[in-house]
């Protein structure tokens, strides 16, 4: 692997990634098997819209999606396990431990963080101070372009939150932890270095979300699409969905050894974001991580950005004494 240099500085690393979609393999197997994993990714999408759209209000609640939201989980577990992408990507126990500890750590610890500092507040403060009846533009609009537009600009505020986590050092060093992962599986988008995790976690989308059943429905949405970053399975997305929606090979790009790679594909759903700004990249890539996938123990994915970030500000400031010259 040749190192790609800024000075004397390596900043990345060269590595095998297959570009264009011509190149990447279709599904193998029988004629049921390739309409499944043709089908499946729209055919959840739309029945997700058709569910939110028309479900009762005893039904049309938060608790209701979470419920949806762990059985999703479990079904694309069991996808992992017949379809997967990459045999290199398997769930190992190790692995396991570690995803484990993080989705315990988003639905404890995190939350509890995110009620108090998060958007949440924020919104709710915003919403407050310009009162609902200036909206009423807004929540009169149909229910899928109100839910569209909530995740539309949750989505937009991300991209550019990731794509400044790429190039603003202060921000690297948090989000480089989730980097380093060398393998996709539908609980990684939950390991990274919580302060990353908080941070890509605020959003404006909020701001929009009147109606309990638009951001239900906006929630929804963005599950049945962003979930694909982060998910061992080989599908044959159709043209339409991949050219509108951000896919496992393109995450797994972002998520490449190769330096260049890593610079794109920074949306989390819409994918047609990146392709709007210049920085989309279809292709895929199987090694993933960072330092040639060296992997991180959990206690240095919470300690790396404060020791690299110490080092750096020595770096920057700190100089020895001798270094000075005596007046
Ligand atoms: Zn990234
Ligand atoms: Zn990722």
């Amino acid at each position: 692997m040749n190192g790609i240099r800024v000075g004397n500085r390596v900043v990345g690393t060269q590595a095998p990634v297959t570009i264009g979609w011509e190149n990447i393999p279709r599904v193998q197997g029988g004629p049921f098997k390739q309409w499944f994993f043709t089908w499946f990714q729209p055919v959840v999408l739309f029945g997700l819209i058709v569910f939110w759209y028309y479900a009762p209000n005893s039904i049309a609640k938060a608790s209701t999606a979470i419920g949806i939201g762990v059985g999703f989980k479990i079904l694309l577990l069991a996808l992992e396990w017949v379809n997967p992408r990459y045999d290199s990507w398997r769930l190992t126990w190790k692995e396991l431990a570690t995803d484990l500890f993080y989705v315990g750590l988003g639905y404890t610890v995190l939350r509890l963080v995110d009620g108090y500092l998060g958007d949440g507040p924020m919104i709710d403060a915003m919403q407050g101070y310009w009162h609902l009846e200036k909206f009423q533009w807004f929540t009169g609009l149909p229910l899928l372009v109100q839910a569209f537009a909530i995740s539309f600009i949750f989505d937009f505020g991300q991209y550019w939150m990731h794509r400044g986590m790429h190039n603003w050092q202060p921000l690297w060093l948090p989000h480089s932890v989730h980097h380093y992962i060398t393998q996709l599986n539908i609980n990684k988008g939950a390991v990274g270095n919580p302060i990353e995790l908080f941070l890509i976690s605020l959003g404006i989308g909020g701001f929009f979300d009147f109606l309990p059943r638009a951001a239900l429905m906006a929630g929804a949405i963005g599950m049945a699409i962003g979930t694909y970053q982060h998910i061992n399975v080989r599908f044959n997305s159709p043209r339409w969905w991949r050219f509108l929606f951000n896919t496992t090979e393109h995450h797994s790009l972002h998520h490449s050894q190769d330096f260049e790679s890593t610079r794109s594909n920074y949306a989390g759903s819409y994918i047609f974001i990146d392709r709007m700004f210049g920085t989309c990249i279809d292709g895929e890539a199987e090694l993933l991580g960072m330092e040639g996938g060296r992997r991180m123990t959990i206690s240095e994915q919470m300690t790396h950005p404060f020791t690299e970030g110490w080092k750096a500000l020595k770096e920057k400031f700190g100089r020895s004494p001798t270094a000075v010259p005596a007046e």
